[in-house]
C-alpha cells in the first residue's frame, strides 16, 4: 500500500511546529515575566518606601512592554497555532499555494509562500524609496 502523497508527514511536521510555538510562546511569556520582575526588585531597592502602590504601576508595564515587539510574536504565533487548529496552517494567504515545509519550519509564523513574501518585500522596498 503506497502512502498518500505527503499528507500524514505533513501532519506530523505541524505538530513538531505546534510544539515548538507553545514552547516559543511560553520562552516570551518567561522572558518578559523575567524581565519585570527584575524591574521590580531594582526599583524595590532604590525606593523601599514604596509598596504596592509600585508594584501594580510594574505590572501595568508588563502588558505595555508586551504591546511592543513580543506581543506582536506573541500574536503571530497565536495566528499560526489557530491555523495549524483550523487546517488553513501551510497555506499562503496571497496565492492559495502550499508553503514549502522547510520554510514552515525555518519560519513557522509565516503566512505566506516565498514567491509572495519576496514580492511583498520587493513592494516595500519601493514604497520607502
Ligand atoms: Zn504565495
Amino acid at each position: 500500500m503506497a502512502p498518500k502523497s505527503g499528507s500524514a508527514k505533513n501532519k506530523k511536521t505541524f505538530e513538531k511546529i505546534r510544539k515548538q510555538l507553545l514552547e516559543k510562546k511560553q520562552l516570551i511569556l518567561d522572558g518578559a515575566n523575567e524581565a519585570i520582575t527584575r524591574q521590580l526588585v531594582k526599583q524595590k531597592e532604590n525606593l523601599p518606601e514604596l509598596g504596592d502602590q509600585a508594584s501594580a504601576e510594574i505590572d501595568n508595564n508588563f502588558l505595555l512592554r508586551l504591546k511592543g515587539r513580543e506581543k506582536k510574536l506573541l500574536a503571530k504565533i497565536d495566528q499560526a497555532l489557530e491555523r495549524i487548529d483550523n487546517g488553513t496552517f501551510g497555506i499562503c494567504e496571497e496565492c492559495g499555494q502550499t508553503i514549502g515545509l522547510k520554510r514552515l519550519e525555518a519560519r513557522p509564523v509565516t503566512t505566506m509562500c516565498i514567491e509572495c513574501k519576496t514580492d511583498q518585500e520587493e513592494k516595500e522596498k519601493i514604497n520607502k524609496a
